[in-house]
């Protein structure tokens, strides 16, 4: 059996996956910091179970479980991005070129100023703050 190099151990749409949802892995702790679904806005909780079928994000057990007992109620899953996502969403977000000064991928438009589309960021920006050719 071969290892290629320079690989991911993720499925095959993994790469992709990280691209699409770069800003979201690149905000999450740096691994090896793990999170709770408590910390992240309510928006992100579906995506972050589906990166986790995506092996983008693992899941690294649970807060409060002895090893003997099941995990109770009381007993928080603790995630964990991996890390050769999080590198490559970090990678993706410093060579992109964003028209957002936060760096984030996108704006809306609010009709007087535009937001930041990203989730977890609340930057709002005038018209000409954007970092757009004119
Ligand atoms: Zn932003």
């Amino acid at each position: 059996m071969s290892q290629s190099k320079g690989g991911h151990p993720g499925a095959p749409q993994a790469g992709s996956v990280v691209r699409n949802y770069a800003d979201l892995l690149n905000w999450l702790p740096d691994p090896p910091e793990t999170f709770f679904m408590a910390d992240v806005p309510e928006d992100y909780v579906g995506t972050i179970r589906s990166l986790s079928h995506d092996s983008v994000i693992a899941k690294e057990g649970w807060e409060a479980y002895d090893g003997e007992s099941m995990p109770t109620e009381n007993s928080r899953r603790v995630w964990k991005v991996e890390s050769w996502a999080s590198e490559r969403a970090a990678e993706i977000v410093a060579n992109r070129d964003a028209i957002c000064p936060c760096g984030h991928a996108g704006v809306q438009n609010c009709g007087d100023h535009y937001a930041c589309s990203f989730e977890a960021c609340d930057q709002a920006f005038e018209r000409d703050e954007l970092e757009v050719d004119r």
